[in-house]
């Protein structure tokens, strides 16, 4: 049988990779975890990251990595929000906040019509001497 054997990503024990970064124990762990982060929001519903991480003990980088993975839904508490990346405008959604998201897309629209008008740029200026 193929055993795949890796560090836990958060206690750095040696386990048996299935499909988590993180050992059994730690999956257990995070499985309350969530459960004791979902009793508390039932209650402070307007709550934000840091009042859950106060509220639960729960570490606050935890708790930004569940609501990235998905594991904690968040959309009736609109001030669970964790900085973006790249501005750092708070956001609740994925890595980067929603304008990040449309300027980047933006920036990579914007080099490629770039390139395109350089690659132009040569070839009318070829077949030109100076002598
Ligand atoms: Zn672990
Ligand atoms: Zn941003």
């Amino acid at each position: 049988m193929f055993v795949s054997i890796a560090n836990c990503k958060r206690c750095g024990r040696i386990y048996n990779r299935i499909s988590r970064d993180i050992c059994p124990a730690c999956i257990k762990q995070e499985d309350e975890m969530l459960i004791e982060i979902r009793r508390y929001l039932k209650q402070h519903p307007e709550a934000s990251i840091t009042d859950v991480s106060e509220g639960t003990g729960v570490e606050y980088t935890i708790l930004v990595e569940m609501i990235r993975d998905g594991r904690l839904m968040i959309h009736n508490h609109p001030n669970l929000k964790y900085p973006c990346e790249r501005c750092g405008m708070p956001t609740q959604s994925g890595r980067l906040c929603a304008k990040c998201a449309k300027e980047l897309a933006q920036e990579l629209k914007g080099v490629r019509a770039q390139l395109i008008e350089k690659n132009g740029d040569e070839k009318s200026g070829k077949g030109y001497y100076s002598r």
